[in-house]
């Protein structure tokens, strides 16, 4: 048997191409995963091999470690074929370096990118920071208002940046509108797709030149690893592969394997986690507690709407806010939790929870999404794993009851 890995997303199903993505026999050998390359220096047959090595600049060409070798490849391999409309797909140590290497493969002083205000705060501070210091001016906007997003296009905006949802509080915008509109412009647009993964929201085809992802959260899968991810087409691919390589950029084979593992079940996981976090979100959209639910899978909540239309999936990630009560109730229901971590990052097979107060990265857009009469604004994120979500529930009663001071 010989599996074919020329197929794509656009060609089977994802459970059966996630099995074989990236699965190149010349990259395994005779073993079913690509072996751990722990690789700096290429050893060469005589002085002419050596003279020839860096003329070719392909993946599958082992020259010297700083350009990858089989196990990175088959990494990089697989998440192309799953990324419809994608050439090649470029690693990077994290997801903040894969943010980084994207702006600075678009961008060029004198430049104006445009962030969605509900980003990942790293990516604003990015903005504010590394960008400023390069001479590339970032303006935010409300990516729920066409408006004010048209508006802050100028003659020298080059680029834009979408997340959606919005990290924390997870609003859903219309990503191929405002694709269409970047494009209409002659900006880049780039898509953080870190929540939903091709498997939930395929954005090349909706229009959108750059889809980037935090491999660290759902494709490693396992709480350890920290790798990045941004794919494109030939034209950008080929960009952000060269500036990657000037940048030195390049990833662990050992994070490479651990990461291809835990691609292989990326489907299951998230459909698994999806299917708890609504089943918590609806759980906890009727209790009196709770003020506003933030999941975009739950009917009703805010832009559930928009990722009905345009997601095929979603995962574990939502947040919510308590009706009233102040921040130390809020940090004691957090507290009292007994199967969430309380920890950074997300999905990981373990469920986690933070306490969030967003309006702190937020300069157009408002904090709670919902408009709240009463001022309430203590927020919770929960990533929810892979636990019984009725034991997660549970838990969450009982760390209700330290909320309201029983
Ligand atoms: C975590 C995260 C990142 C950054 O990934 P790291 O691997 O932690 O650098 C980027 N975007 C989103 C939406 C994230 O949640």
């Amino acid at each position: 048997m010989t599996l074919d890995t020329s197929k794509r997303l656009e060609d089977l199903e994802a459970a059966t191409l996630i099995v074989g993505a990236g699965r190149r026999s010349e990259w395994t050998g005779p073993v079913v995963n690509p072996p751990v390359w722990r690789a700096s220096t290429h050893l060469y047959e005589s002085t002419a091999a050596l003279f020839a090595g860096p003329r070719t600049n392909e993946d599958g060409r082992f020259f010297y470690g700083r350009r990858g070798a089989p196990t990175q490849w088959a990494l990089a391999d697989a998440l192309t074929a799953l990324e419809p409309g994608a050439a090649g797909t470029v690693l990077y140590p994290s997801g903040v370096a894969a943010i980084a290497g994207v702006f600075l493969t678009v961008l060029k002083p004198g430049d104006v990118l445009l962030i969605t205000d509900n980003a990942y705060d790293p990516t604003r501070a990015m903005g504010k920071g590394l960008l400023t210091d390069f001479g590339i001016e970032t303006r935010f906007f409300d990516p729920l208002e066409i408006d004010d997003y048209e508006a802050a296009f100028c003659e020298r905006t080059r680029a834009v940046l979408i997340e959606a949802p919005g990290s924390l509080s997870m609003e859903v915008c219309d990503v191929p509108a405002l694709a269409r509109i970047a494009r209409e412009k002659g900006a880049v647009s780039v898509l953080d797709n870190t929540w939903a993964s091709p498997l939930g929201f395929a954005g090349l085809p909706r229009g959108i030149d750059i889809v980037l992802m935090a491999l660290t959260k759902h494709v490693g899968g396992h709480s350890d690893l920290m790798l990045g991810s941004a794919s494109a087409g030939p034209e950008l691919h080929a960009r952000l592969r060269a500036r990657a390589q000037q940048l030195g950029n390049i990833v662990s084979p050992d994070d490479a394997a651990l990461a291809l593992r835990g691609l292989r079940t990326l489907h299951l996981r998230l459909a698994r986690e999806a299917e708890s976090a609504l089943e918590i979100a609806k759980w906890l959209s009727g209790r009196p507690e709770i003020a506003q639910v933030l999941c975009p899978m739950l009917p009703g909540a805010p832009g559930h709407d928009l990722w009905k239309r345009d997601f095929t999936g979603g995962c574990g990630l939502f947040s919510f806010v308590f009706k009233g009560g102040d921040a130390a109730a809020r940090n004691r229901f957090i507290d009292a939790l007994t199967l969430f971590g309380i920890g950074y990052s997300w999905g990981g097979f373990e469920s986690l929870a933070i306490p969030i107060e967003p309006s702190g990265y937020r300069s157009r857009m408002s904090w709670p999404p919902a408009p709240s009469q009463d001022g309430d604004r203590h927020g919770v994120r929960l990533s929810v794993g892979l636990e019984s979500a009725t034991d997660l529930i549970a838990d969450i009663e009982q760390a209700l009851a330290a909320w309201r001071g029983q």
